[in-house]
């Protein structure tokens, strides 16, 4: 119910029903709540194998604003509270389930987001396969569930790091890598009591299926399989198409126009522009907004920003330049800085020549848009598992980012942003290793997807075709 979330779903959807076109008998159904059903069933082409069903929610009667269907307006402090009203969908699933087994359709699988763990008990109940997917990389989600299910981590002293629970070797953490919703966690607040039921409850499923690649996220994957004793399957990136993509967020008549962007582009130098964006969920700070600003201005380069209010403010908020950007900043940065209002076309602007790096919060599906386009990365974490993506991204299994900040509150200096931005994107030894292996990066998703021949098969094309193989099993052995 995050972009972030249904982008990938809806991306899995697509990619699973062309796969199963020579399965005739198989249809895709696509469960959400009414809001974001309504849509996506207004853009997307009709189809017979992808059907979308909404399941009953009514945002108010949880203390939600009228429009949280989704978290595209809704302040994050809130988001807690929708998690815990999501589970309101147990009994309409199970319902819905019920219909199908009845009527002779037993599912042959559900798949649910990391955030339902329930559907996993309610499908074992029922006998039906299931498996969580996850948006999220295998290293991330391995370090997230690890901190989750080891809690209390409020007495770290602020200036050593420690060692992640379960990962006792090779992997110490400073604690500004902790996400706030987890350093303050103590097992009663409303954050642990859900994540308490959610993970737990992920023992009952099949298994999990991940949107990342083994080659170079196998840390998190082998930690799942240990740990849970589950399958593990490792299928992505399955990505969603600019023209698909355009079906899951509201359009926004008065701001940049996605044609727009990509012309601004066209007119730039191959690999000149830097592109910033904290995702779908995630603001930074006035201060921050100045810092940033500052550095952009500074570093002489082209870039595209991707502006969002900054926290404090409301998030329905005009874009007010004034307030969240140096005097005069608009202005001295014409030709050259590209602002977007709170949503870009972000899968097009990153597939585009003239972008040479990005700016990210560093959440799962912004790392494999850039990465499938050889992208290298400037990370600023803020929040959820973003930390330990951008330590994944740092390391040796990827290599290609340079973390240039950490978190919503820490300190963000203009100087040290505009040196980082050089060393990625100048003609810096650093800065030509870490583009080196963002290229590297986007040949091993090119490889882990190859879909030609039986012998040149891919590790992701494999895995979900042994996923689909394990589902189907299921059925022949319950028959
Ligand atoms: N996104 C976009 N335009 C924007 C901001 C985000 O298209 O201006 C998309 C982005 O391409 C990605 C998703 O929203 O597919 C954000 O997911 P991610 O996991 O990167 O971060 P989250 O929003 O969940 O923190």
């Amino acid at each position: 119910m995050a972009q972030g979330h249904i982008i990938p779903f809806l991306a899995l959807a697509l990619h699973l029903e062309s796969k199963l076109r020579r399965h005739p008998n198989l249809t895709i159904t696509f469960l959400n709540t009414p809001l974001n059903i309504a849509r996506l069933r207004s853009s997307l082409p009709p189809s017979a194998a992808l059907r979308l069903v909404e399941l009953p929610f009514c945002p108010s009667d949880h203390g939600l604003p009228p429009d949280a269907d989704n978290t595209d307006a809704l302040p994050y402090p809130l988001v807690v509270r929708l998690l815990h009203a999501s589970t309101s969908l147990r009994g309409p699933f199970r319902d819905l389930l019920l219909g199908l087994v009845a009527g002779g359709r037993k599912p042959l699988c559900v798949i649910s987001d990391i955030f339902f763990g329930w559907t996993a008990t309610v499908c074992r109940e029922l006998g039906i396969f299931h498996a969580v997917f996850s948006g999220a990389s295998g290293f991330g989600l391995a370090c997230y569930y690890s901190l989750w299910v080891n809690l209390p981590h409020r007495k770290k002293p602020d200036s050593i790091e420690f060692s992640l629970p379960d990962f006792q070797e090779g992997s110490p953490v400073h604690v500004s890598q902790l996400p706030l919703t987890i350093l303050e966690a103590d097992g009663t607040d409303p954050w642990s009591l859900f994540q308490a039921s959610n993970l737990s409850a992920w023992a009952d499923s099949n298994g999990i299926l991940f949107n990342t690649v083994a080659e170079f996220d196998s840390v998190g994957l082998s930690y799942f399989r240990q740990k849970l004793g589950v399958d593990v399957w490792a299928a992505g990136p399955v990505l969603l198409s600019a023209k698909s993509r355009r079906s899951t967020t509201p359009s926004r008549p008065d701001g940049t126009s996605p044609e727009q962007c990509i012309a601004w582009l066209d007119k730039k130098p191959p690999k000149s522009v830097l592109y910033v964006s904290f995702g779908s969920m995630n603001t930074i700070t006035t201060p921050h907004m100045m810092e940033l600003a500052t550095a952009l201005e500074s570093s002489g380069r082209d870039f595209i920003w991707v502006v969002r209010p900054p926290v404090g403010h409301d998030i329905n908020a005009e874009f007010d330049a004034g307030v969240w950007l140096p005097e005069g900043f608009e202005r001295r940065t014409a030709g050259r800085g590209l602002l977007v209002e709170r949503w870009a076309p972000q899968a097009e602007i990153l597939a585009h020549g003239a972008v040479g790096a990005f700016l990210t919060h560093c959440g799962w599906n912004s790392v494999l848009e850039a990465l499938s386009n050889g992208v290298p990365l400037l990370g600023w974490p803020m929040a959820a598992e973003q930390f330990f993506n951008a330590r994944l991204l740092e390391g040796a299994e990827v290599g290609a980012c340079l973390e240039v900040a950490r978190g919503r509150s820490g300190e963000v200096r203009a100087e040290v942003l505009r040196e980082k931005i050089e060393t990625l994107m100048g003609e810096t030894e650093r800065g030509r290793g870490m583009r080196r292996r963002a290229r590297e990066a986007r040949e091993a998703i090119q490889t882990a997807m190859r879909d030609d021949d039986a012998a040149t098969r891919g590790s992701s094309v494999r895995a979900l075709d042994e996923f689909i193989g394990a589902a189907m099993s299921r059925r022949a052995e319950s028959r």
